[in-house]
């Protein structure tokens, strides 16, 4: 009997239930077999949405934790990709969580845990996001892409188009760190050094890729990078036995792996998985680009641009995010906050944290240890708070010149 249930559980991986896409701001429905991008009627972004009753038929506690696959199509039924064949993977996802205790008890904080993303391929959790992206285009035909990017998701874009064989056009800042560049040459994607900031890399790209009809990647306009990014969310719940941690601190750029966990969250919750429960979702960004936390602290419900951007933890130098709205409505849903961070004192952060606990992590990763600093000082987290850190990248992404 006991084999029987097993073989029934191992078994029951069925496919996509993906319904539709429908927009996230007036709920304009979208088919999800063809290319869509934003909402036509109102600009705003789409969401996919799934058939979570027939995704319960064999999505449940007991066989997601039986499942062999170690990467983001382990939750296939509410991903994207409806054709098994084009499910391509390098092994991202199932990032471990650690407790980092040492540190912890340096900051006052007893129940501190990072989820490592450094440890996907290309050294940042931007791997889930594009392998989704490339994943589901190749589903749609599409085999010619462009993205703006700091750097890092130009990366992960060049790995997945490769490895699925199609052909990715890159526009990076040219202050991007050199190892990034290379790397993504080096994968066979084509790079344009831009001058400015990823706002100039991203209006260079949208003219080179309309004229020559090149697929946008960019983040939010294109549907299902997004969905990628909510595996980070699905895995926490998974790896913390469906008990969602208090507090989560992420570095926030593009918004796209907030608004991405806040989707999960929901997902899980209309499958029976989790409760109603949230953890306060905690947005850090650098001093010198904060657009998230003004309208945060502001109660705006759009984020204006932030003029002369500047940090050296580039993936959150990012003056506007289309999904502003979204994310907002997360830190707000979830009483959790936003809170911006000095670069000398994300160096510093980096430094201690790489002492302590032996992991090296990138500048924008290391924006959060430098927030729960201080939100432990503050008293927004309680010394008792489970707390996770999401430390979106490896140290290898780092600036030459830091
Ligand atoms: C892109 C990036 C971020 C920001 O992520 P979003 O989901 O776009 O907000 C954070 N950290 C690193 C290392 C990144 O590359
Ligand atoms: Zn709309």
């Amino acid at each position: 009997m006991v084999l029987l249930r097993l073989v029934i559980l191992i078994s029951s991986y069925s496919g996509s239930v993906i319904t539709k896409l429908e927009c996230t701001n007036c709920g304009k429905e979208f088919s999800h077999k063809e290319i869509n991008t934003l909402c036509d009627a109102c600009g705003k972004v789409l969401y996919a949405r799934y058939d979570l009753e027939k995704a319960k038929e064999t999505i449940s506690k007991q066989s997601i934790q039986l499942r062999k696959v170690y990467n983001i199509w382990r939750w296939n039924e509410i991903m994207p990709v409806i054709d098994p064949t084009y499910r391509i993977t390098l092994g991202e996802g199932w990032a471990p969580i650690i407790e980092t205790n040492n540190f912890g008890k340096k900051i006052g904080l007893n129940n501190l845990y990072i989820k490592d993303e450094g440890q996907n391929p290309t050294g940042t959790f931007k791997s889930r996001g594009l392998c989704a992206a490339v994943a589901k285009a190749l589903e749609l035909g599409e085999k010619e892409y462009v993205l703006p990017s700091a750097g890092n998701a130009g990366a992960a874009l060049a790995a997945y188009s490769s490895h699925g064989g199609a052909k990715a056009h890159i526009f990076v800042p040219v202050d991007t760190p050199e190892f990034i560049k290379k790397e993504i040459e080096a994968m066979g994607a084509e790079l344009t050094l831009v001058e400015g900031l990823i706002s100039d890399a991203g209006a260079k790209a949208k003219a080179a890729g309309e004229k020559h009809g090149w697929f946008s990647m960019s983040t939010l306009k294109e549907p299902y990078r997004v969905e990628g990014k909510k595996t980070m969310g699905l895995e926490l719940a998974e790896q913390f036995n469906w008990e969602l941690p208090e507090v989560i601190i992420y570095p926030t750029g593009g918004g796209t792996g907030i608004v991405g966990m806040w989707k999960a969250f929901d997902e899980m919750e209309q499958m029976g998985l989790i409760d109603s429960k949230r953890p306060k979702m905690i947005a850090v960004q650098p001093s010198g680009c904060q657009p998230m936390v003004r309208a945060f602290h502001q109660g705006d419900k759009f984020a204006k641009l932030w003029e002369n951007a500047k940090s050296f933890a580039a993936g959150i130098r990012v003056p506007g995010a289309i999904g502003d709205y979204l994310i907002l409505n997360a830190l707000r849903e979830s009483n959790g906050t936003a809170i911006a961070v000095d670069d000398t004192e994300i160096k510093d952060a980096m430094f201690d944290f790489a002492k302590k606990e032996g992991i090296m992590v990138a500048p924008e990763a290391a924006a959060t240890i430098a927030a729960a600093i201080k939100l432990t000082e503050s008293g927004f987290i309680d010394k008792s708070d489970k707390t996770v850190l999401f430390i979106t990248g490896s140290g290898l992404t780092t600036p030459d010149d830091w």
